[in-house]
């Protein structure tokens, strides 16, 4: 396993701890001051109980985290008789531990522990950003609650001042927008225009968006057709003799290069 998938684990458990005075205090404050966080939620003031949902985000990340380790440790005694100590004193060490101990673990038992800790965080972030006063919005992707995600919320773009990130930016944090290494995908004002994955182009119209010609345009179908991606011509307008292909600009955007092109996010 590589540094970058334990990544997962941690970043989880970090804001599972940020939420944790939520639950010690009971109580809920919202901040609904726009952009931001507060760093320290150390003494939320009294205005709404703490909700049922964060209460059992949190039971169940510990619960899983104890699980996982209590697994591993079994595994490891039959195995070859090591015993590491798994009674660990909080989060962030427990993490660390499971990190390291799944080191040894097959392939499949692996991605399976760090799917669960990836749902984790999704959960527990958009957690965070309702108890920051934003709660979350569709993701233009159109993420469906199906295995192995089933349980993260349908609405998962937040705004990436929460993650430490640019304010005026929204990222969605659901595992199939989020990078390799954990990074939630920043998603572009023009992917939040609705109906733009429905609008038909023309290459013309592609030309124009990419700041290339028609042709270039054209050519740019053509590479990404040759490299397998499924662009199909939805219907033809203008004059017979001259009339132009339209291809659904949601399968244009597909094709990294065309993103890229676009300033869109990978
Ligand atoms: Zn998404």
């Amino acid at each position: 396993m590589t540094g970058e998938e334990n990544r997962f684990i941690r970043q989880a458990a970090q804001i599972a701890d940020w939420l944790e005075p939520y639950i010690k205090n009971g109580r809920l404050k919202h901040s609904g001051s726009g952009e931001g966080e507060r760093s320290s939620p150390n003494a939320p003031s009294s205005t709404e109980p703490v909700s049922i949902p964060l209460i059992s985000a949190l039971e169940e990340f510990d619960h899983n985290l104890a699980q996982e380790l209590g697994i591993r440790k079994a595994v490891l005694e039959q195995l070859d008789g090591r015993s590491p100590n798994t009674n660990v004193p909080d989060r962030t060490t427990g993490a660390a531990l499971l990190s390291q101990l799944l080191g040894d673990a097959p392939q499949p038992v692996v991605e399976h522990t760090l799917n669960d800790f990836r749902r984790h965080k999704a959960v527990l972030i958009l957690l965070k950003a309702t108890v920051a006063g934003h709660p979350a919005r569709r993701c233009p992707a159109g993420h469906r609650q199906q295995e192995p995600w089933e349980r993260i919320p349908a609405n998962t773009l937040i705004p990436a001042s929460l993650l430490g990130g640019r304010a005026n930016q929204l990222v969605c944090v659901h595992p199939e927008c989020e990078a390799e290494d954990g990074t939630p995908r920043v998603i572009s004002p023009i992917e939040l225009m609705t109906g733009i994955h429905d609008r038909l182009v023309t290459a013309a119209d592609l030309g124009v968006l990419l700041g290339c010609s028609e042709p270039a345009a054209r050519a740019r179908i053509r590479r990404a057709e040759a490299a397998g991606h499924r662009l199909p011509v939805i219907d033809t307008v203008g004059p017979a003799g001259s009339a132009k292909n339209r291809w659904r600009l949601g399968d244009l955007l597909n094709v990294a290069s065309i993103r890229r092109g676009l300033g869109l996010a990978p």
